[in-house]
């Protein structure tokens, strides 16, 4: 699905966080978003899909065609739009299977017996090596990190969205978790010739297992450079401070946050 991003500006309490993003983004690609803490890579994200705490000042977002500018979260996931959340919330007393079933009855036009959603469930968990106990969890009750992000992965396999946006789907992961979220985003993503996912990460390593297509590179509420997977190798053994002398790029204006 395309997704044009014309000169995107938005500020929070008096604040200019994006400063005039311009983005273009084809089905079918994989795209990565790279940048320091601060830079505003979640705050594009939570606009992108229509978060009400963040408002858009000017500039406008066009889903194949259609402004979307100002629609509410719920139609945008209609339109085939997900966003994973960098700090899951623990929802007490509503079991992770049927948190998915609601979330997925309410997305789609066609509602889904209990049957069908199990099978549909287990057939995603299988892929993803989730077994039957975990599904029968209270959301994110106890959840480990590595099982938050994987029930999140298993989220975006169940409503099979267009376009996903993963933020920080893979930190504070291990090896082995990572490969299962790594397979999981793989399998979304080879499903269909169709899909676009951007990927909003700090770590080079999920990206060892995933064939990408481009990377941006944000700073200070811009995107300041795009380029190719030598990009996310030049930021893995550099920096970001190096990065920036390296491409005549003026130095953070809020320095507080060291690179890492
Ligand atoms: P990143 O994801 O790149 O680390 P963020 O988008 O989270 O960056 O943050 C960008 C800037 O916007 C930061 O200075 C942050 O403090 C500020 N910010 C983000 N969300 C909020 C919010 N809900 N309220 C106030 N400030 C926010
Ligand atoms: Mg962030």
């Amino acid at each position: 699905m395309t997704l044009q991003i014309n000169n995107l500006k938005s500020s929070i309490e008096g604040k200019e966080i994006l400063k005039g993003i311009n983005l273009k983004l084809k089905e079918g690609k994989v795209y990565v978003i790279m940048g320091p803490n601060g830079s505003g890579k979640s705050t594009l994200a939570n606009i992108l899909m229509g978060n009400p705490t963040y408002k858009i000042d000017s500039g406008e977002i066009i889903l194949k065609d259609q402004d979307i500018s100002n629609m509410k979260a719920d139609e945008r996931a209609k339109l085939g739009m997900f966003l994973s959340f960098q700090y899951p919330q623990e929802i007490s007393g509503v079991t992770l299977s049927n948190f998915l079933r609601t979330a997925y009855n309410s997305l789609k036009e066609k509602k889904i017996s209990i049957l069908e959603f199990r099978k549909l469930l287990k057939e995603k968990a299988e892929q993803l090596g989730v077994n039957e106990d975990f599904l029968a969890r209270y959301l994110n009750e106890g959840f480990s990190g590595g099982e938050k992000k994987k029930s999140e992965i298993l989220q975006l396999l169940v409503l099979n969205p267009k376009l996903a946006i993963l933020d920080e789907t893979d930190s504070g992961l291990d090896i082995d978790a990572l490969k299962t979220i790594a397979s999981g985003i793989k399998a979304f993503a080879s499903s269909s010739p169709d899909k676009t996912i951007i990927i909003i990460t700090h770590y080079k390593r999920i990206l060892d297992y995933l064939d990408i297509d481009k990377v941006f590179i944000m700073k200070d509420g811009l995107i300041v450079k795009s380029g190719g997977k030598d990009l996310v190798d030049e930021i893995d053994s550099n920096g970001y401070d190096k990065m920036w002398t390296t491409h005549g790029l003026k130095p953070r204006a809020s320095d507080d946050v060291k690179n890492h």
